[in-house]
């Protein structure tokens, strides 16, 4: 076992994200003790049935004492209350991280509220899954994935590298960039292929010639693979398309143009345009497998970690 990178790891909101680190941590050693909380009590009973805290608290406060890691895992929108509730409460020379999807928002709405001696490292985790709560979690989920950290200027090197290393350790691969860099990054990889699977599935169910049967049943065209991502969690996508508005809607800008590209291809029956395109897609595709971001593998429902 190696020796544990921090003392004591407290995990506010231990969901999928939040307990895949729970259970990460403690498969690595990487702390020596783990404390979670939440705001239900039935997510906090589940924790505590689960056996994958040491000590479950009833609120944040309680949690965060003493602990020189804490991970704030709630939706992006409330990240900021959660972090006004703690910071009085932080112990000196502790790190304040996140992995909420939107890096932006984070840093501005937790950011004041960091006490001077308290190391403020957000992270963003590029890995998980459509499912929800502390059950969907499991510890492999970080293997091979990216961690992307953005800590705002001036923060404290040493800092940046132990949260590193404790990502590393639960498997990941660390980047560092300006949060609003990750912004526009993850608009194209993660945003707008939601945005897009959230409205073709839409469209679908809204349509009267073909009928919600037929969908359904010749869904293996391609459809199914975007109801997958759309049944991602309401709440997480609502705010993660209401704080990170400026990258999603410049993405959105050039992907209408390109579309509208695509459309007058269709139209005007030129062939070479679309083989063009999809040559070049196929391409970025084969890109991906090479990187071991996923798997050359058929998709006949094999499991999924996708990128949020
Ligand atoms: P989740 O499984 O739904 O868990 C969310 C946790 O936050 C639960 O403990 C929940 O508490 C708590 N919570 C929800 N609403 C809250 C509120 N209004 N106030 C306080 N606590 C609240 O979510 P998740 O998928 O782990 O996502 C958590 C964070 O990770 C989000 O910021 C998301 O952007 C980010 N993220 C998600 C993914 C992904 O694929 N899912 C990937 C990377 C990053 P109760 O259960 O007690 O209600």
């Amino acid at each position: 076992m190696t020796t544990p990178l921090f003392d004591t790891l407290a995990i506010i909101g231990p969901g999928l994200i939040g307990s895949s680190i729970m259970r990460a941590a403690r498969a690595k050693g990487a702390v020596r003790k783990i404390v979670a909380t939440s705001r239900s009590p039935e997510t906090r009973k589940r924790v505590v049935d689960l056996g994958i805290a040491d000590e479950v608290t009833e609120t944040n406060e309680e949690a965060v004492k003493g602990a020189d890691l804490v991970i704030v895992c709630v939706p992006v929108g409330v990240c900021g209350e959660v972090a006004k509730e703690i910071g009085p409460h932080l112990a000196p020379g502790a790190i304040l991280s996140d992995v909420g999807s939107v890096k932006g928002s984070i840093v501005r709405d937790m950011g004041p509220h960091v006490p001077k001696p308290v190391h403020f490292v957000p992270a963003h985790p590029v890995a998980g899954t459509e499912h929800s709560g502390p059950d969907a979690g499991f510890a492999e989920l970080f293997e091979n994935r990216w961690c992307i950290l953005t800590p705002p200027e001036g923060t404290d090197k040493g800092a940046v590298e132990r949260l590193a290393s404790f990502w590393r350790l639960l498997g990941a691969n660390v980047e560092t960039m300006t949060p609003e860099h990750h912004d526009l990054v993850l608009a194209i990889t993660s945003h707008l292929p939601h945005l897009i699977a959230y409205t073709i599935v839409g469209t679908a169910d809204e349509l009267q010639t073909v009928t919600r049967s037929e969908v359904l049943k010749f869904s293996a065209g391609g459809f199914r693979d975007f109801t997958r991502i759309a049944a991602s969690d309401p709440v997480m996508w609502r705010d993660i398309f209401l704080a990170n508005k400026d990258g999603v809607l410049e993405m959105l800008g050039r992907f209408n143009e390109d579309i509208a590209a695509l459309t007058k291809a269709i139209r005007k029956g030129d062939g070479a345009a679309l083989y063009d395109h999809f040559a070049r897609t196929r391409a970025i595709r084969r890109g991906i497998i090479e990187l071991g971001q996923d798997t050359e593998a058929a998709d006949f429902g094999r499991p999924h970690g996708h990128e949020d």
